[in-house]
């Protein structure tokens, strides 16, 4: 049964034509990781689109899409493949107070932002390393 809802996440592509050889050898390279997505169920499918924009400005080549059964999927960033760039201005680690802020102060500017949260939805021992840390304040 269809659902009812996809969640749709589109990358465009600006290409040069000298690199277009270039550009479909990495795209049929990340298929056959796209395809282990697919089995994973880490994404509902996968499509490499090509564009043949109407007016004179031809600004992106090439669209992939990714869909997502959820939106939590869509965000969850473990579920992107090793070696994965995501591209932006401003970057912050750490979706604390402080994290969340930051990413809001700038969400309405021209730069595009990313933030970035340590670990899952579920408490997890390893993340919480994250905090290990060191003080050199001694005990008076
Ligand atoms: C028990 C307790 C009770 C508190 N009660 C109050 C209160 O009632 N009122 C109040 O105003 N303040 C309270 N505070 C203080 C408040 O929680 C902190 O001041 C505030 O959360 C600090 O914000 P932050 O963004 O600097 O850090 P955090 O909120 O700690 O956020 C840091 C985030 O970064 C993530 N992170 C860390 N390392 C990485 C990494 N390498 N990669 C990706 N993500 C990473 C962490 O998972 C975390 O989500 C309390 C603190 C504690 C511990």
């Amino acid at each position: 049964m269809a659902q009812d809802k996809l969640y749709l996440v589109f990358e465009f592509m600006k290409v040069d034509n000298e690199q277009v050889a270039a550009y479909m050898e990495t795209e049929s390279f990340w298929e056959k990781i796209h395809e282990q997505r697919v089995k994973n169920g880490d994404i509902i499918g996968w499509d490499l689109w090509s564009l043949k924009p109407g007016g004179e400005d031809q600004g992106f080549q090439y669209m992939t899409v990714n869909l997502y059964k959820d939106a939590v999927s869509m965000i969850d960033a473990r579920k992107i493949p090793n070696n994965s760039i995501i591209e932006g201005d401003i970057c912050s680690i750490g979706a604390g107070a402080v994290g969340i802020s930051i990413a809001l102060d700038w969400m309405d500017s021209k730069y595009k932002v990313i933030l970035l949260e340590g670990g899952g939805f579920e408490y997890n021992e390893k993340v919480q390393n994250l905090y290990d840390g060191k003080t050199t304040v001694k005990n008076i």
